[in-house]
């Protein structure tokens, strides 16, 4: 099982403890790959002592300046988050949403996104993720900290890729075509864009939601390499064609 190709990304963590306590999270689950993006100084002694023997885990921990660099090479995206939105991102059950890492991560690196302790992630961090996750909890009071919300996720992980053993089947995704690779995902959307703007069916003067639906609509797609590479010979046609009406 390739437990070594799922990253846990945190965004922005602001508590080294918490750092320290995802660590042990992960490593108690078999999970090591720990992507921070901007975090605080986790150099400190309550890091340590909190991963609790998870040293190795903490490291690994590789850094980063963005979420979008984090994500390079990564072919499924999924974030967590308690809140629900004014447009509802695709969600899936915590286990169902494992199940996927854990069959996508035989073929690369796939992500699974945590926000900050004290706003979560933002929407256009959501954008980058063709799923969210959220743990059922009490509708009153649903914010679990960090590092537990990491442990029942990694828990999760840990129980698909035993069950996935077991069975050896990919249940979700039936064509053998990897998955998209985030960063031509982003590539695709940045000339989907352009080519909305040239043919003046987006104003970007006046965007209104009309990139973070169609983010969404593509996003639930779970794009393969062969489509993202239709869709890109499409909008290159598009700009080809420009002005050029069908009748
Ligand atoms: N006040 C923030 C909560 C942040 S908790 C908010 O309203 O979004 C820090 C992170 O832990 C969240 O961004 C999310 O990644 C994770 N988390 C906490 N509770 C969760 C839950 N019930 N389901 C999924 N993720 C959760």
């Amino acid at each position: 099982m390739s437990l070594e190709n799922i990253r846990i990304v945190l965004v922005n963590p602001s508590h080294p403890g918490n750092i320290g306590a995802v660590a042990r999270a992960m490593k108690t689950m078999c999970l090591h790959a720990l992507h921070l993006v901007t975090p605080v100084d986790y150099t400190g002694p309550e890091t340590r002592a909190r991963a609790a023997g998870a040293d190795d885990v903490l490291a690994d921990i590789t850094c980063n300046k963005s979420l979008t660099e984090a994500l390079e090479g990564s072919r499924l995206v999924i974030g967590t988050s308690t809140r629900t939105r004014a447009i509802p991102w695709p969600s899936l059950e915590p286990d169902v949403g494992a199940r996927q890492l854990v069959a996508e991560a035989e073929h690369g690196p796939v992500a699974l996104v945590f926000g900050r302790e004290k706003m979560g992630l933002t929407n256009a961090e959501l954008d980058q993720c063709q799923f969210v996750v959220s743990i059922p909890a009490n509708s009153q009071y649903s914010s679990l900290n960090l590092a537990c919300a990491v442990q029942v996720m990694s828990y999760e992980i840990l129980r698909a890729s035993r069950q996935a053993q077991n069975t050896k089947t990919r249940e979700w995704h039936e064509a053998h075509v990897p998955l998209a690779r985030n960063e031509d995902i982003d590539r695709f959307y940045r000339h989907l864009q352009e080519v909305l703007e040239e043919i003046r069916f987006l104003d970007p003067e006046n965007p209104r939601k009309l990139m973070r639906r169609l983010h969404r609509l593509f996003n639930r797609a779970c794009l393969d390499e062969n489509e993202v590479n239709i869709l890109r010979g499409i909008l290159t046609a598009v700009q080809r064609h420009g002005g050029k009406r069908a009748c």
